[in-house]
């Protein structure tokens, strides 16, 4: 595989390269790509300025439909790209199916949504004035994102930002480029001019650190860990660049004591085992009211026990491996750290090498209980198949542990109580929350963010609004009253 930069297929300027492997299996080489750095960065940088001009020259409807075409290109390959995206990212491949036809979705929402780009019209004080205001593209724009989604979050931000009239550099996660590089391949194949897209793979520091810092990139948008965005962000302040930065969140779901209990452990296990946990919006935290601790958790291990934990490509298997040893350990450490600060194991906590699996990254589903506000694993994300169960006295210690950390994404409560939940809505620091429903989960028309410290919140990302990101509005007078 190489990178993708003014219009051409071409390999790192240094030669040198790296492989990514399948996590459900380590003998297996996924794919070779180009290890490219700062100056690989900044030649995708010089062509996306040059084309930027005529790309912005060509309309948002002409740019729209590209990216129509572009999603019917996706389309016809679903089955192939989601078996790729399990080979290389490992969830499973119904999880990679819904996340190839996600891609393809927000492809077709944006071609579309380029018949309604524009601005308004705004009374003036005076007759024969007209007053009014346009939406315009920033010019070059950079995109880092992360391994987890590695279809549906460059879509996500690729689509909104091509539409907008932007030219685009890339730098996809060194775990799982793949995909990234097949969207270019489908935006080339729908005719977008060259230069306008580029794919840079590689050192996340050396390629990062020239998009953040390069004076030709106008705004940046990142997704991934909050160590890296914190970073990204300093740099982008320094030259007072546009920035978006969505990180990583410690996400609660509250199960009060009038829940329907089946439901409410069928949500929490899609919701923290779903992705192998590896979605930022996954469920790590459950609240749970005393009075129903008990059955409550004789379920949920039961049901977590009874997960079929294995390669994503194999019939049946509804949890996949971690995407690497490194997030494996992490994981596992997470649990040993929660154990000696006295929380319980009640299932899972270890590896999985029985047969094949030794080949793979598998981990046991896993659930701690007497989990308290203090401990590590109640605040600090582990992005894995790890939940961390705590027990409230009542809806309003439910809420103040929910939001008793310094990150808020998502949040789900589970309830048959409308008030309680009208007030959770209300009250909870998270940029989603969902009702009787997993904390997973988004509509692509809808916007998406954090706050605290998941997200800078200066921008949401998906539905219409994600344009605002991308664009800069100016305003225009004009008097012809004479
Ligand atoms: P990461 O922060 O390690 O990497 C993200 C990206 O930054 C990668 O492309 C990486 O190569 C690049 N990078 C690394 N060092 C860099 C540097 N110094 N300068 C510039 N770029 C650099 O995150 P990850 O492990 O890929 O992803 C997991 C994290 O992403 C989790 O914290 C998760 O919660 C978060 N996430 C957030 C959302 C959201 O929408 N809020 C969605 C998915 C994942």
């Amino acid at each position: 595989m190489t990178n993708f930069i003014g219009g051409k297929w071409v390999p790192s300027s240094s030669g040198q390269t790296f492989r990514t492997r399948n996590p459900a299996d380590q003998r297996e080489v996924v794919a070779e790509y180009p290890l490219s750095g700062q100056a690989d960065a900044a030649a995708a940088i010089s062509a996306a300025r040059a084309s930027w001009p005529a790309w912005a020259g060509l309309g948002s409807v002409g740019r729209g439909r590209i990216l129509s075409r572009a999603s019917q290109i996706l389309e016809s390959r679903r089955d192939a790209l989601a078996e790729a995206l399990t080979r290389e990212e490992g969830k499973t491949l119904a999880e990679s199916k819904g996340e190839v036809q996600r891609a393809v979705d927000i492809f077709r929402f944006f071609g579309g949504l380029s018949y309604t780009l524009g601005g308004q019209t705004i009374p003036h004080d005076l007759p024969n004035n007209l007053l009014y205001t346009v939406r315009e593209p920033l010019g070059v724009v950079a995109l880092i994102t992360p391994w987890n989604f590695p279809i549906a979050i460059p879509a996500w931000k690729i689509a909104p930002a091509l539409v907008s009239g932007n030219a685009v550099v890339i730098k996809p996660a060194s775990p799982a480029p793949g995909m990234t590089l097949a969207l270019a391949h489908a935006l080339e194949e729908a005719g977008l001019p060259a230069g306008v897209l580029n794919v840079v793979v590689g050192d996340g520091r050396a390629v990062g650190g020239e998009l953040a810092a390069n004076p030709a990139v106008a705004g940046l948008s990142f997704t991934g860990s909050h160590a890296v965005g914190h970073q990204v962000y300093l740099q982008l302040a320094q030259r007072m660049a546009r920035a978006q930065m969505e990180m990583g969140g410690k996400n609660p779901t509250i199960v009060l004591a009038d829940a329907d209990l089946d439901l409410a452990v069928s949500l929490v296990v899609r919701a923290g085992f779903g992705l192998t946990g590896q979605a930022c919006t996954a469920t790590s935290r459950v609240i749970v009211e005393r009075a129903i601790m008990g059955p409550f958790l004789e379920k949920l291990v039961a049901k977590a026990r009874a997960l079929k934990v294995g390669p994503g490509l194999s019939a049946g298997v509804e949890m996949g491996p971690a995407v690497s040893q490194a997030q494996l350990d992490g994981n596992l450490a997470a649990v040993a750290q929660a154990r000696s600060e006295g929380a319980e194991l009640l299932c899972g906590g270890a590896r999985l090498t029985q047969g094949d699996l030794g080949h793979g990254l598998f981990m046991e589903p896993t659930v701690l209980g007497g989990v308290t506000a203090t401990m590590g694993v109640a605040r600090e994300e582990i992005f894995g198949p790890v939940l961390a169960v705590m027990a409230a006295d009542g809806f309003e210690e439910a809420l103040a542990l929910a939001n008793g950390v310094d990150v808020g994404l998502s949040a789900s409560i589970v309830t048959k109580d409308l008030r309680k939940a009208m007030l959770y809505s209300q009250r909870i620091e998270a940029g989603v929350v969902k009702v009787n429903q997993i904390s997973t989960g988004l509509a692509l028309q809808a916007p998406f963010g954090g706050v605290k410290k998941s997200s800078t919140d200066s921008f949401k990302e998906q539905g219409a609004g994600a344009v605002e990101f991308y664009t800069r509005v100016k305003t225009v007078y004009v008097d012809y009253s004479q």
